[in-house]
């Protein structure tokens, strides 16, 4: 059978929730299709997929992404079901209400932090804390460390000796401070949409779930999407649906689009691809965190556990700005030789890095493509420090990182800073060349297809996600969002998921 009542393309973090939602209702037949492969029970799982400090070969489509003129980096995304979340460092962390009250004021009033809230709550099990904000029986473990490592604890006391807060919470609506990550780890293994909502949802005799096959474009019809075609690896195959939903990420819905007739008209009419509707907004505004580390070499015979990675942060304010949200600081040590070789090319010490990280970045991006051939990769450019704002603030947090690794109650810990230079530190220009040669980002994409009113010419979705121009076409994945969250994007993607499937349970269209 090649009709269905939905179609999802993409079993990411946003598509797995959708399928898994939709299909619930038992008369709704539901195809769901993935570029990569499936992994259908936890005991397939190749090893990079559980373990959520191994760094991806495997399931990576390969793109890489310009970050400044001449500067360019591999850029990670996740191709399996699951899709980037079962590729991600899993911190499960959840956007501010100050974020969405900026969607609210760009035009999208559904997206106030109280209309949101209950889908952050429905989404989880937080292990351990409770109250108005969290939920306790969704698909997602949700868990902190139970002790921290000595050094996570000496970075806490430093970031408090400088005046921030000690919070236990960080997925508290007003955290502002320095506290543990909550992970969706459960037992060592990343838990993935893929695990967390697909798993209880295969026996569905109404779910059918395609690995393997990438989509090329969208099928429309009088206006109407009716459609999608697919490369199965056997060819161009047709599946038709009533109603087709976009999942394919920031990078990966942008291109569909376009080889559908949908994007901006320079790039349709120079690639002959025939105009739907000519939508400039598409692949325009890409946003994505700026980040880059500040390397210290550690002193060996401290105590700590290989396997641990990542369990502080810092949310906190870069000098100069009204916004307490403005930055985030993780702190990073790796002692076990794995992840120092995969992370840091064997240095031969143990390495603590902090990285400051730019948490609402003015600077705007594109994604675009280059030929009408869906196996050819897109052209990502984030134009990352276009905005002087931008390399104001991560210079100032460059700084702050430095003086906060260096504080005394970190001395039993760091033996000096290896990376950059102290030259780096010295004058403002060098460290502008600095960041513009070595940044890189928190491969947190937003924004491509963003939601807006009918006045916004650059909006490609109603707040919906519907389409404009198009009937039965949606988009739900976090190229809708309509700026970035003031945090890592897994938890908002999901979240949009789930509020796309609950809409789209209530309304046909
Ligand atoms: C290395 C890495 C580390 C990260 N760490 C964190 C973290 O610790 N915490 C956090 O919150 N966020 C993290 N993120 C970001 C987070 O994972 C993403 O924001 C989120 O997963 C995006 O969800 P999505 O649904 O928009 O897209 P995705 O989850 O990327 O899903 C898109 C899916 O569509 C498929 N697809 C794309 N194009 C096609 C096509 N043409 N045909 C068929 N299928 C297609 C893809 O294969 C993929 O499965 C990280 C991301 C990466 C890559």
């Amino acid at each position: 059978m090649n009709q269905y009542d939905e179609i999802v393309v993409g079993a990411g973090s946003a598509g797995a929730v959708i399928a898994a939602r939709l299909s619930r209702e038992s008369d709704r037949t539901v195809l769901l299709l993935e570029a990569g492969p499936d992994y259908a029970a936890i005991d397939q799982l190749p090893e990079d997929l559980r373990d959520p400090w191994i760094s991806l070969v495997a399931h990576d489509w390969g793109y890489s992404a310009t970050a400044t003129p001449g500067h360019q980096f591999p850029y990670p995304r996740g191709k399996v079901t699951g899709g980037s979340s079962a590729v991600n460092n899993a911190a499960a962390t959840r956007g501010l209400p100050q974020d969405f009250a900026r969607w609210v004021e760009l035009g999208n009033p559904r997206w106030s932090f109280a209309e949101v809230l209950p889908y952050y709550r429905k989404l989880e099990h937080d292990a351990d804390c409770g109250g108005d904000f969290h939920g306790h029986s969704g698909p997602v473990w949700i868990e902190r460390p139970r002790r921290l490592q000595p050094v996570s604890r000496a970075f806490i006391d430093a970031a408090c000796a400088i005046g921030c807060a000690e919070v236990a919470d960080l997925n508290h609506p007003a955290a502002i401070g320095a506290g543990p990550v909550p992970h969706n780890i459960r037992g060592g293994i990343r838990l993935s949409t893929a695990l967390a909502y697909l798993t209880p949802a295969r026996p569905r005799r109404n779910l059918t779930v395609r690995a393997r096959c990438l989509i090329n474009r969208v099928l429309i019809e009088n206006g109407r999407a009716v459609g999608v075609e697919a490369d199965t690896g056997a060819g161009a195959e047709r599946f038709m649906g009533a109603r087709i939903t976009l999942c394919a990420g920031a990078v990966g819905t942008p291109p569909i689009l376009m080889r559908s007739g949908i994007g901006p008209r320079a790039v349709l009419e120079r690639l002959s691809i025939p105009l739907v509707r000519d939508a400039p907004g598409v692949g325009a505004n890409l946003i994505d965190h700026p980040v880059i580390m500040v390397v210290a070499r550690g002193k060996s015979g401290v105590e700590h556990d290989p396997a641990v990675f990542w369990e502080v942060t810092l949310r906190g304010n870069a000098g100069g700005s009204a916004r307490p949200h403005e930055m985030m600081f993780p702190l990073l040590s790796a002692y076990g030789d794995r992840i120092l070789r995969d992370y840091f090319g064997a240095p031969g010490y143990p390495v603590i890095a902090l990285c400051p990280a730019l948490q609402q970045p003015r600077s705007r991006g594109t994604v675009t493509i280059a030929s009408a051939d869906p196996r050819q990769p897109p052209v990502i450019d984030l134009n990352l420090f276009s905005h002087p704002d931008d390399i104001r603030l991560v210079s100032e947090g460059m700084h702050i990182a430095r003086s906060l690794l260096l504080r005394p109650e970190l001395s039993a810990y760091v033996d000096r800073i290896a990376a950059p230079e102290d030259a780096i530190f010295s004058a403002p220009q060098n460290m502008a060349a600095f960041l513009r040669a070595n940044c890189y980002t928190g491969y947190h994409p937003v924004a491509t297809c963003k939601m807006g009113p009918d006045s916004d010419p650059n909006a490609v979705v109603d707040q919906y996600g519907r389409v404009r121009g198009v009937s039965r076409l949606r988009i739900a994945d976090a190229s809708i969002m309509p700026n970035i969250v003031s945090a890592p994007t897994n938890l908002t993607c999901i979240m949009i998921g789930e509020r796309a499937a609950d809409w789209m349970l209530r309304e046909d269209d």
